[in-house]
């Protein structure tokens, strides 16, 4: 674990910091019951912003190794996500892969992207360092190098199997500590012509919705455009589009090029750098200000969750992402307030939320237990849960959004 003393992008020594969230254990660690939880490590989680470039970023960085060796976050497991790659995909083959040309995603997981490339005329290649979640890809039929994506590895590849055509990174980005050395690796990989898409939970949406649960370890930066622009900027390289997507509750999707590569500047990267500027994502007092709204969450969803209890009502949660461990870590709401939480995701069922310690379980324990309320914790999704849950709705049962503002509906 380090401290950071400067920008992770721009590496200016102007860092403010203007949250803590408290130490809490990497966000996806979820131990199994009966682990020793004297073993359980807690880190700082704080933000601050450079005053230089933008970026808003953790100061301690907890080693990759402990986050991404064995991880149990298995993007295929999301309907909306399945949607959406696919579509991605779609747009991959027919607009930038090429006939046969090479196709790299940065951060593949199981495959959920690059699976929509087979029987396509496209050479697709993931890159995963997550031993059991590149094994899942391999399984389903998808050419999977186990390691992190770096200069090294990206060098290697190049010498094995050429230039890429496009390169993908998608929610990987904040994940990576040496960003430099990621986009540099970008830089030897990329076709003179080739193209780089890029999917990242943009920081207006973060600000503007209260999204701060989605601040944990393995995100070290939250982006917004500008600071992202100078990144490429420094390795020679330019962002000629840009698009908003609604997902994990509101993301950009950048398209970028070698510096004078064949793509015209597209209008749509100014009109979002001015949305940052006129939101305030660049200033320290707009943070400041945020920090004190994510109080304000806390005391109202605590209010209400222990009037229910006082009114003899019972709470389980739906979902367990990794952001509910900040959440309910930072809130302090444990199995007294949420009795268990369900998910879909087999490699969750049958843990615990790490550090509060709820028990989680798959969402057949809904059937046969009927709480009163059901606490949505993987709120990007809840319009999907809804759907999925409505016989829990049509017998009484109701639903909690916690963010932006706690709300019953
Ligand atoms: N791309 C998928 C998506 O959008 O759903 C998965 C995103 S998941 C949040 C981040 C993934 O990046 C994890 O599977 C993690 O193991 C992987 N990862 C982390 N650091 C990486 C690196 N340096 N190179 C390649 N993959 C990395």
């Amino acid at each position: 674990m380090s401290q950071i003393t400067k920008c992770r992008i721009c590496e200016s020594p102007h860092i403010q910091k203007f949250l803590s969230l408290g130490a809490t254990p990497p966000a996806n660690s979820f131990p199994e019951p009966g682990h020793d939880a004297e073993c359980e490590v807690s880190f700082p989680l704080e933000l601050f912003l450079c005053e230089k470039c933008g970026l808003v970023q953790l100061g301690y960085t907890v080693p990759p190794e402990i986050l991404f060796k064995n991880y149990l976050y298995f993007s295929s497991t999301v309907e909306t996500l399945k949607r959406h790659f696919a579509d991605f995909a779609a747009e991959i083959a027919e607009k930038y892969a090429g006939d046969n040309g090479l196709v790299v995603e940065i951060g593949s997981n199981d495959g959920v992207l690059l699976k929509n490339f087979q029987g396509k005329q496209v050479r697709a290649l993931g890159f995963e360092p997550a031993a059991n979640v590149a094994k899942a890809a391999r399984e389903a039929g998808v050419d999977t190098i186990n390691d992190f994506f770096n200069s090294s590895t990206a060098a290697k590849l190049k010498e094995e199997r050429g230039t890429a055509n496009v390169i993908i990174a998608n929610n990987v980005f904040a994940h990576v500590a040496g960003l430099h050395d990621l986009v540099r690796g970008m830089e030897i990989l990329l076709a003179q012509q080739g193209v780089m898409i890029i999917e990242f939970h943009h920081l207006a949406s973060l600000y503007s919705h209260m999204e701060f649960d989605s601040i944990y370890h393995e995100h070290l930066c939250y982006y917004s455009l500008k600071p992202v622009m100078h990144l490429f900027g420094m390795f020679g390289m330019e962002v000629f589009d840009v698009k908003k997507i609604p997902i994990h509750g509101g993301s950009l999707r950048i398209y970028v090029q070698k510096k004078g590569g064949g793509h015209a500047i597209s209008q749509n990267v100014q009109a979002i750098l001015n949305e940052e500027e006129t939101l305030g994502l660049y200033k320290l007092e707009t943070y400041r200000d945020f920090a004190g709204k994510i109080a304000s969450i806390r005391d109202e969803l605590l209010a209400m969750l222990k009037k229910l209890k006082s009114e003899g009502k019972r709470v389980a949660g739906y979902g367990a992402p990794a952001k509910c461990t900040t959440l309910l870590n930072y809130f302090g709401i444990g199995p007294g307030l949420v009795e268990y939480i369900v998910d879909r995701s087999p490699s969750k069922q049958n843990r615990l939320v790490p550090g509060v310690h709820v028990p989680i379980c798959g969402p057949e324990r809904l059937k046969s237990d009927r709480p009163d309320y059901l606490l949505i914790l993987a709120w990007n999704i809840s319009e999907e849960i809804m759907k999925q849950q409505s016989e829990f709705r049509a017998s009484g049962g109701k639903f909690i959004v916690p963010i932006p503002r706690p709300e019953i509906l």
